[in-house]
């Protein structure tokens, strides 16, 4: 059986033209959407996916950055500084799991030693000035695992680890919130402008707006030559990353930067705030801008820079492995442009720093919006940040809390034992304003499946519990014939 579209999320469908369409739903669209939705606009996220987040967004890794090593001048540097303090401020608001870790960032050769005064200069050159050096010593004093021969390093001790995908679902509940309409499931295969509107062609149909934000991620050219631009490519940039089981946590207390080339960040040990230890990603010019296969040699590559940096890292169990594919263009920075006459915003190439910039640039781009002559009416009421689901490490778990199990006994009910995940928790993500299409979708929510079992013991009563819940009223399963897309309302989703 065809399983059935997504239902559209949010308020029914808008007038037939809303003032504008959003193409796109990672962290950057959804961030936009959100940024939009304080004015008095009609907005429309659409989508090819059945759920916000699910690009590159998904695979990264999950760095709040503090932009201390950008490009002195560029527009990344701007809008990463400005996004990455937005973005604590955010997270603290909407309990998103955000840990200050710091970094250190270690230098193992003479010559990259050599560097480092440059990479404090930049750092300050880019407004941050708490960058620090350290001695050898001081770098076993904080990091008592790292591998021998580290020389020195400089300390940033605000770069942080967040949740990624906690981020984007809070834009998307808060938009949906303030009547922001996702239409997910929704291919866009042309654009055709006139008479004052653009009519996005979907695989559900045209969806009519009178401004159009182009925020597709490894689609942004294409999208962009449909708008007659062509000024550059996404050449996509692989990364594949190592997950360490949780009993590797201990190894580190910080993220463990390499000292970065003029291609890449390169390969560093970070904590998550799932209690795991990320290494990787590598960087490796693709042709197929959907290959997020993982690669018997890059993980090969990646496991030998491990035991170099952590040698203790041999001998903790692999919990899992992915690649994420990097925007990269030709062009160093970010391709955001507003064309005024076109009623059009670019925002592209957002390579490897989308996550942390991602509220600086839906700021950046709804101001050049205005400039270009969006109607901007603040609405009245605004409610602010949600309070999401709290699935990090570092707080208190529903499981943990005995208060919360008192009041509701589904939080004491664990269904996924590696990863701690209640029954109460599954219940309320698929009862979300976002509810999850797939369990892919619910195990970003709760973290359900993402232990180092992988489902094997829990698989089976989540994927049960989320056919209930898909299950309408009445008992048909919710892709049964005669169901698809009769339900433009999110209580599609819920239990019940
Ligand atoms: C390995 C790796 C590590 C990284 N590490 C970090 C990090 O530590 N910190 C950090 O801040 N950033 C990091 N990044 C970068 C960050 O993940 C990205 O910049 C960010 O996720 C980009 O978000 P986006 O919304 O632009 O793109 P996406 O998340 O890819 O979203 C684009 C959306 O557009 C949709 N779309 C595309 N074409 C169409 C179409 N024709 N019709 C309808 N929908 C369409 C897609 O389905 C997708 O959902 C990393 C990236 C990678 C790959």
């Amino acid at each position: 059986m065809t399983p059935a579209p997504p239902p559209a999320i949010g308020p029914a469908a808008p007038a037939p033209v809303a003032d504008i369409v959003v193409i796109g739903a990672g962290v950057v669209g959804t961030a936009i959407a959100r940024e939009l939705s304080r004015y008095d606009l009609s907005i429309v996220v659409v989508d090819a996916a059945t759920d916000v987040g699910t690009g590159t967004t998904k695979a990264n890794t999950a760095i709040l950055h503090t932009g201390f090593d950008a490009a002195p001048g560029s527009l990344e540097s701007r809008l990463l500084r400005r996004g990455s303090a937005l973005l604590n401020d955010y997270a603290a608001r909407a309990g998103i799991p955000v840990e200050r870790t710091g970094a250190l960032l270690v230098a193992w050769t003479e010559e990259q030693c050599q560097a480092l005064p440059g990479i404090e200069d930049k750092a300050r050159q880019n407004g941050y000035t708490a960058i620090r050096p350290l001695s050898a010593a001081g770098l076993y004093q904080r990091e008592p695992h790292l591998g021998p021969g580290a020389l020195a390093g400089l300390e940033i001790p605000d770069e942080s680890v967040i949740c990624p995908w906690t981020t984007p679902l809070a834009y998307a509940t808060e938009a949906v919130h303030a009547g922001v309409r996702l239409q997910l499931g929704s291919p866009v295969t042309g654009v055709r402008t006139g008479a004052g509107e653009h009519a996005v062609a979907t695989a559900r149909g045209a969806v009519r707006g009178r401004w159009l934000v182009n925020a597709a991620g490894l689609g942004g050219d294409v999208i962009d030559a449909m708008m007659g631009g062509g000024g550059f490519t996404i050449r996509p940039r692989r990364g594949e990353l190592i997950v360490f089981d949780k009993l590797a946590r201990p190894l580190l207390g910080s993220i463990l930067l390499p000292v970065p080339t003029a291609q890449t960040k390169g390969v560093l040990v970070a904590p998550t705030v799932y209690g795991n230890v990320l290494l990787g990603p590598t960087a490796e010019d693709i042709g197929d801008r959907s290959d997020t296969d993982t690669t018997a040699a890059g993980l090969a590559g990646l496991l030998e820079a491990g035991r170099r940096i952590v040698p203790d890292l041999a001998g903790e169990q692999v919990t899992a492995t992915y690649a994420g594919l990097r925007a990269a263009t030709e062009h160093r920075d970010y391709q955001i442009r507003v064309d005024p006459g076109l009623h059009y915003a670019c925002v592209a190439g957002i390579r490897s720093t989308g996550l942390s910039a991602s509220l600086g640039i839906a700021e950046y781009v709804v101001d050049q919006l205005g400039g270009a002559g969006l109607p901007l009416a603040e609405r009245g009421g605004i409610a602010g940040p949600p309070v999401m689901p709290y699935i990090g490490e570092a707080g208190t778990r529903p499981y943990q809390d005995a208060g919360r199990i008192a009041a509701d006994p589904e939080y004491g009910r664990i269904v996924c034992h590696c990863e701690r995940v209640t029954r109460g928790e599954i219940r309320d993500a698929l009862a979300s304003t976002v509810p999850p299409a797939d369990t892919g979708g619910l195990r970003r929510r709760t973290r359900a499946m993402n232990g180092r079992c992988q489902g094997f013991f829990c698989a089976a009563a989540v994927s049960a519990m989320m056919a209930a819940a898909q299950r309408p009223a009445g008992g048909r399963p919710a892709d049964a014939p005669g169901h698809a897309g009769e339900h433009p309302s999110p209580e599609l989703g819920r239990l019940a």
